[in-house]
């Protein structure tokens, strides 16, 4: 371990304790502060949404401005919006309908902050998911320290910086650096640890909470398929596809990993495909609306599936583009993929970059078994102009959300629960799910000053045999 990191652990450690210390003077931040909190983010990012465009830029070299609008920004301003709108309501206490045989008393459920949150982040959409998973522990009420990914570092230091300036370090805190500055922080005895990134990641996260019994909330990745029918036509299927593919380059978790069409519809669209892409991006190497690979390590690796799979007899289709300009510029084209052997490393990892792999199926129940023969994804999407196709679909397969005709879509309505299932994790968030995730639900039963069931006590006689009587009916 290097002594950066060896600090920042010391450091960590130190700002766990002033952020508990914080909590335990002040349980329950009012609902006003809370609101003052997330209008600060709101305001923060929308004041430095040129700034935060920047960093990300800086960290992937190339990162589409418009892209990084829609997926970090707009986002974050959507979400901590949604928040305040509903906050009074989700922050009520719930009431409970009281038994006949407890009455009189009233039973409700108190909302309360679970303390203090560990937040993990990764590179992908670097400002998004640090900050989505802050605001709903903000809203619930929470104090929160993040660890962000190490491979989107001016993003990280930004995100320091601007939450520094508004928000005291008891309450919210930014940790930088690897692996082992992860491992360290999430060994913290946290009162809620929300972790996003991979499952290789999350499991590992899920052990080392388990040893303090906190809760953990895990948003990890997966294969996330897309299902075309054969009623859905190529020309209706191609901007939908080629957008959720491409967007940020394939570095989406809900990107779609591969695409099962109808066998005799392979080649036409994968043709398609490359010509919508070239249209998208007319020269990809110069274009900034097309995102490089976050670093070298991730462009090697996804370089070396495609060249595997085109060894191992694949056909690999990409549009024109100058390869050593996009090999500079750390750009891989869109790269769609047929014939492809179903153990290549393609199919049995999360790909997560711009290789979409076009895979053919006979009958529609081929295509539902091909998706149930694996993990469960975070995402499925299914393609179709008749709606007992795309139910089938839905009610055939499990996922831990879908879009129907779309793809990603279904991740930006605010008032649906985002998570995964199985592999891709366990736990949502996202609107009131999101403001639960770090609530502490808490049952409380109000009786009167004298209330009935003082008569039940041993010696059990006939008051009992009543009561008994009635819990019968
Ligand atoms: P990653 O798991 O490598 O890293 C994520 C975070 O974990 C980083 O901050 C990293 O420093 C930290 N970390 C690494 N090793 C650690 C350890 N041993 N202990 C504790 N923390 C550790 O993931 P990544 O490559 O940054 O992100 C890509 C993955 O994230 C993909 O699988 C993608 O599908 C998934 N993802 C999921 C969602 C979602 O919302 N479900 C969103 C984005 C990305």
């Amino acid at each position: 371990m290097s002594d950066i990191d060896a600090r920042q652990i010391e450091r960590m450690k130190s700002l766990l304790a002033s952020q508990q210390d914080a909590f335990a003077r002040d349980r329950h931040r009012p609902l006003n502060e809370r609101k003052a909190d997330l209008e600060a983010v709101q305001t923060l990012t929308a004041a430095h949404a040129g700034e935060i465009a920047d960093a990300i830029a800086s960290d992937y070299g190339v990162r589409s401005k418009a892209e990084t609008q829609l997926g970090e920004i707009g986002f974050v301003l959507a979400s901590a919006k949604h928040a305040l709108k509903n906050l009074d309501k989700w922050a009520k206490p719930q009431k409970a309908s009281v038994p006949m045989t407890l009455a009189p008393g009233k039973a409700y459920v108190r909302r309360e902050p679970k303390g203090v949150a560990g937040i993990v982040s990764p590179w992908n959409y670097p400002y998004q998911l640090a900050i989505a998973p802050l605001i709903a522990a903000l809203a619930a009420g929470c104090r929160a320290m993040i660890k962000p990914s190490e491979y989107t570092p001016a993003t990280a230091e930004l995100m320091q910086r601007l939450l520094g300036e508004r928000f005291s370090e008891d309450q919210v805190a930014v940790v930088t650096g690897g692996p082992s500055v992860g491992e360290a922080f999430t060994a913290l005895p946290f009162d809620h640890l929300f972790y996003t990134g991979s499952t290789h990641v999350g499991r590992i996260v899920a052990k080392a909470a388990a040893e303090n019994l906190t809760p953990v909330t895990l948003e990890l990745g997966g294969k996330s398929p897309a299902i075309v029918t054969e009623s859905y036509e190529t020309k209706d299927l191609m901007k939908p596809l080629a957008w959720g593919k491409f967007f940020n380059a394939g570095q989406t978790c809900v990107a779609p990993d591969y695409v099962l069409v109808p066998n005799r519809r392979v080649e036409e669209i994968g043709e398609a495909l490359i010509a919508t892409v070239s249209d998208f991006y007319p020269d990809l190497s110069s274009d900034d609306d097309y995102t490089a690979i976050v670093s070298q390590k991730h462009y090697d690796r996804l370089s070396g599936m495609i060249e595997e799979a085109r060894a191992a007899g694949a056909r690999i289709l990409q549009p024109e583009h100058d390869a050593e300009a996009a090999r500079a510029a750390r750009k891989i084209p869109p790269t769609v993929i047929l014939n492809l052997p179903e153990d290549s490393p393609l199919m049995q990892e999360e790909i997560f970059g711009p290789v979409l792999p076009v895979l053919g199926y006979e009958l529609l129940s081929g295509a539902i078994d091909f998706v149930n023969g694996r993990d469960r994804p975070l995402a499925l999407y299914v393609f179709s102009k008749e709606k007992s196709q795309s139910r089938r679909v839905l009610e055939q397969t499990m996922s831990g959300g879908a879009s129907v005709n779309a793809t990603m879509l279904h991740l930006s309505v605010e008032d649906m629960p985002f998570g995964g299932v199985g592999k891709s994790g366990y736990g949502a968030y996202h609107g009131e799910r999101g403001f639960l995730e770090f609530t502490h639900e808490r049952s409380v039963f109000e009786a009167p000053v004298w209330h009935p069931s003082r008569l039940i006590a041993p010696p059990y006689g006939k008051m009992f045999d009543f009561i008994a009587g009635l819990q019968k009916r």
